[in-house]
């Protein structure tokens, strides 16, 4: 299996190659050249496997140029850290089944892949014997689920900046805690564009990026996007009888489209989702394309600080490997559209609209705060359950998808302790940390301070990179 951009101006690569750049070198995305297709023996067959022997299969199809055993080996250490299904269901009442994703080590479904990528991204390097310096920015869930997986690694090492005094002292805590030599957290005097600008700028840089052996694992990665494909299939077995060929649907709580891009995928691949629903919060530039067919990405000044963070995005960066199948795999009508972009403000894809629901099944819907309130406390008092405020923004918006007969299941994008404000304001509960979680809460803190200043950060990184 090769993979090509998005915008065609890519030689045809393996996947390990792809691994290490976020971007393809013309500055699209790389996605698989054909999509692998798994047919409904192989489906009842994978039933009975576990989740990392289910990884195994389904990364295998993507990851050609690893051998089995090597993937097997990794999966296995990936997924270690997990509880021993990895990923539980459970229903909440008659309607839903979460799907829980964020059993992993920072209480979010970013571990799911991250976890993965940690692993991938040290054996190909060992492979090339080189070494790799993670440049990043967060405002939350990446950079720790980023730093969890990395901590300890012998090539690589991590940059991560955050806007000092922006992120809970649950995000701190999750960072700073880490005490590894490889890690080193950066707050940044500013805000999270300030942060992204940085990375932006010495990324950009490429004399830098080359000597300094600069790579990124932000949304775009496509192992993460890969790696994210297996737990549909995972969730699909477990919910289904064998033998059936049960069409469900999946409401996926969304930011900058990489979950719901992989429950694409899984659906392309054969494996029978009847809609993937796309749950936006206030900022919700996907429910409006997914609507009018017109997208139109916002400012940063536009962009709300909401109560469900993670999803707090002005543009999705995964959606290019979207328009790209959309518009039949042609990168000079990528390329067309994001001209229309550049020219004037909006993409028009008003035409194609029909064939979002009916040949993608994809459709969505708006979740704000006042929802999410009362969905965490409709769902706590009918099941005892507390859900988070962006599974919350997920079940507001799947009830208005299910259908008599289809099974309906909400991926459980992070645990509730992870936004324990939200949840006192919904339901007047304070939860109850587990000992580990105190333990990291009350840790020695570990972060270099600095100016918006890229000189700084340039001497920062040359001082402290892998070589
Ligand atoms: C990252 C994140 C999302 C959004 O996922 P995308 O892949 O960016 O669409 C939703 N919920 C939580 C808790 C997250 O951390």
């Amino acid at each position: 299996m090769q993979y090509i951009s998005t915008r065609g101006g890519m030689q045809p690569l393996p996947y390990c190659d792809t691994l290490l750049e976020g971007l393809a070198t013309d500055g699209g995305l790389a996605v698989p050249e054909t999509m692998p297709v798994v047919d409904g023996d192989t489906l009842e067959r994978w039933r009975a496997l576990t989740y990392p022997q289910l990884a195994t299969e389904v990364l295998g199809l993507f990851a050609t140029d690893i051998p089995r055993e090597d993937l097997a080996r990794m999966t296995a250490a990936a997924y270690e850290p997990f509880p021993e299904e990895v990923v539980p269901l459970r229903d909440i009442d008659g309607d839903l089944t979460l799907v829980g994703l964020s059993e992993g080590p920072t209480l979010a479904f970013k571990d799911m892949a991250m976890q993965f990528l940690g692993q991938v991204v040290e054996y190909a390097l060992e492979r090339k014997g080189s070494v790799l310096n993670i440049l990043g920015a967060t405002s939350g869930d990446t950079g720790s689920a980023a730093e969890h997986a990395l901590r300890g690694k012998e090539r690589i090492s991590v940059f991560m900046l955050s806007p000092q005094g922006r992120m809970s002292p649950f995000q701190r805590a999750q960072m700073f805690s880490l005490d590894d030599e490889n890690i080193h957290n950066i707050a940044i005097d500013g805000v999270f564009d300030d942060c992204q600008n940085l990375v932006k700028d010495l990324a950009g840089d490429l004399d830098f990026k080359r000597t300094q052996h600069l790579g990124a694992v932000n949304s775009i990665n496509l192992a993460r996007i890969t790696a994210q494909v297996v737990y549909y299939f995972w969730a699909w077995l477990r919910a289904t009888d064998a033998g059936g060929w049960t069409e469900l649907s999946f409401t996926v709580p969304s930011g900058n489209f990489g979950n719901i891009l992989s429950g694409f995928y899984a659906k392309q691949m054969g494996l029978p989702i009847r809609r993937l629903v796309l749950a936006a919060n206030e900022n919700n530039v996907l429910d409006e394309f997914f609507r009018t067919g017109i997208y139109r990405p916002r400012s940063a000044a536009q962009t709300l600080a909401t109560s469900s963070p993670s999803m707090d995005i002005s543009k999705a960066s995964n959606l290019e490997r979207f328009i790209f199948e959309l518009v039949g795999r042609d990168p000079e009508r990528v390329l067309a559209a994001w001209r229309d972009l550049d020219e004037q403000g909006h993409v028009d894809f008003t035409a194609e609209l029909p064939r979002f629901q009916e040949e993608f099944g994809i459709v969505s819907g708006t979740s704000t705060h006042a929802d999410r309130l009362a969905t965490i406390r409709a769902v706590f008092e009918e099941s005892e359950e507390v859900i988070d405020p962006h599974t919350a923004d997920g079940v507001k918006v799947a009830r208005e998808y299910v259908e008599p007969g289809v099974p309906m299941l909400v991926l459980e994008t992070a645990k509730p302790e992870k936004f324990a404000e939200t949840i006192r304001e919904a339901i007047g509960v304070e939860l109850d940390y587990s000992s580990d979680l105190r333990a990291m809460l009350e840790a020695p803190q570990h972060v270099t301070e600095m100016a918006d200043d890229q000189a700084a950060l340039r001497a920062f990184i040359e001082a402290h990179a892998l070589r």
